[in-house]
């Protein structure tokens, strides 16, 4: 398994530089698979990561894990935390993961003379043993790992738009097929006045 510091190399190259935030979800993804006892970088989709916000964390998570958007093994659950939930796919179990609430304080601790807290989290954060940076709570999942995979190839048009819905997204009203916006679930509305151009 990759040390620590290959870990950071990777999430930093993608990430442009170096942040606390990164090794926070670089030290979450090694602990996770320490409990999981998983190997990391993962070369298959067995690991799965909820990330509870979005930016630096993430980069740093998928770094260590391997798990990405794009191969369907992370999402965003934006709840603005800097938390994650790693799930063995396999087994069905799950831990959450997220950091020591005095982490922030005891940084500097592990990594003296650093010029400001910023440095002194970015060092310590990398030093600080897991007992001091993070907590990991033992979760069940209220969603089902079954639905948010679903299967390859199943594909449905909402009975509304017409767009193609894929991964059973689809929400089945009165034996009706809407995709989740036609459902009133939308995130955008139309503008007034707007043309569509897409040919139906
Ligand atoms: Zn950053
Ligand atoms: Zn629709």
């Amino acid at each position: 398994m990759p040390s620590l510091s290959e870990f950071l190399q990777a999430s930093a190259a993608h990430h442009k530089h170096l942040c606390p935030r990164q090794v926070l979800g670089v030290r979450m993804g090694m602990r996770a698979a320490l409990e999981l006892g998983l190997d990391l970088p993962q070369t298959n989709k067995r690991l799965y990561a909820f990330v509870e916000t979005d930016g630096c964390l993430v980069d740093g998570v998928i770094a260590a894990t391997g798990c990405n958007v794009g191969r369907r093994t992370l999402q965003i659950v934006d709840f603005g935390k800097v938390a994650a939930t790693f799930v063995d796919t396999t087994t069905g179990t799950a831990i959450r993961i997220f950091p020591h609430p005095d982490a922030r304080q005891t940084a500097p601790l592990f990594a003296p003379g650093e010029r400001d807290r910023w440095h002194a989290q970015l060092a310590g954060y990398q030093a600080m043993p897991d007992e001091a940076l993070l907590v990991v709570q033992p979760v069940e999942l209220s969603v089902s790992m079954a639905a948010i995979i679903s299967r390859p190839g199943v594909r449905t048009a909402c009975a509304q738009c017409g767009e193609e819905i894929i991964n059973e997204r689809e929400v089945v009203r009165g034996g009706i097929v809407l995709c989740r916006a036609c459902a009133g679930e939308s995130y955008y509305r139309l503008r007034e006045g707007a043309a569509v151009t897409a040919q139906g």
